[in-house]
């Protein structure tokens, strides 16, 4: 399962992401910490992208693509991923195109964060203030003018993505307004329909138990049926499980 999790910055792109990394043990790749990383490792990658990282501005592309290659060559990204901060621009885009092209895969979905951008901006300036009120530190870019600065970068260059994925058929858009959970319960939703839909590694019977008669006996209360009924309609076979997993 590959996704792309679009929308402005501080849409909850990392935080769907996160529950998305819990609920189906698909790995989160967000260009954002991997930049942040890089800038406090010092790396030459870091260097460069730390002064437009703090202005607001968009790293350039080429640098971008090649974290986002290097990474997503990795052994734990092969099962799926979930880019979150990537693409940011059409030649993005179009430089991961290539990128799963050559590796003989597609995107699965695109799912896209719809916000209201003035209620955006409350949210994120109280955050801060709450933040700045409570002595925790802020990121460099965490300040309501660098803010506006990256709503500007986000409209100018990456809304276009909006259409250039519809054009493709792979975008879906969930209420990014909503609270957390209904927005997860949403690209939940998104995901049960698209063609490799994602299984759950959050089951509610717990892993190590053993089913066996005398289980299943005392659990025949409403509960159980309920469970019952949900396992009939998504069996779990445990050898496709394993197969599935690995084709992510
Ligand atoms: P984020 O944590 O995704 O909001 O990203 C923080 C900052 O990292 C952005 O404001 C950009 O400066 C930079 N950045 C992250 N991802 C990208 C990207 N895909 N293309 C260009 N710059 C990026």
């Amino acid at each position: 399962m590959r996704l792309i999790l679009l929308g402005p910055p501080g849409a909850g792109k990392g935080t769907q992401a996160q529950h998305l990394v819990a609920k189906y043990g698909l790995v989160q790749l967000s260009t954002g910490d991997m930049l942040r990383a890089a800038v406090k490792a010092g790396t030459p990658i870091g260097r460069q992208a730390q002064n437009i990282m703090a202005q607001g501005a968009l790293v350039p592309d080429d640098v971008v693509v090649t974290i986002v290659e290097q990474r997503i060559d990795q052994p734990d990204a092969r099962k799926g991923f979930i880019l979150d901060g990537f693409p940011r621009t059409v030649p993005q885009a179009e430089a991961l195109d290539r990128m799963l092209a050559k590796h003989g895969l597609a995107l699965d979905a695109v799912i896209e964060l719809k916000v209201d951008e003035a209620a955006l901006i409350r949210r994120i300036e109280s955050r801060i203030a709450e933040m700045t009120a409570r002595g925790e530190a802020l990121r460099p870019d965490d300040n309501p003018d660098v803010l506006r600065r990256r709503l500007e970068a986000y409209r100018s260059q990456t809304e276009p993505l909006i259409a250039y994925y519809r054009r493709r058929g792979v975008l879906r858009s969930v209420d990014g307004m909503a609270p957390i959970t209904e927005v997860a319960r949403q690209i939940e939703g998104v995901l049960a329909n698209v063609a490799d839909a994602p299984r759950s590694v959050n089951r509610s019977v717990k892993p190590k138990a053993k089913a066996g008669p005398k289980r299943n006996a005392s659990h025949l209360g409403k509960k159980s049926k309920t469970r019952r009924r949900a396992s009939r309609k998504r069996p779990v076979p445990k050898v496709r499980s394993k197969a599935r997993s690995e084709a992510g």
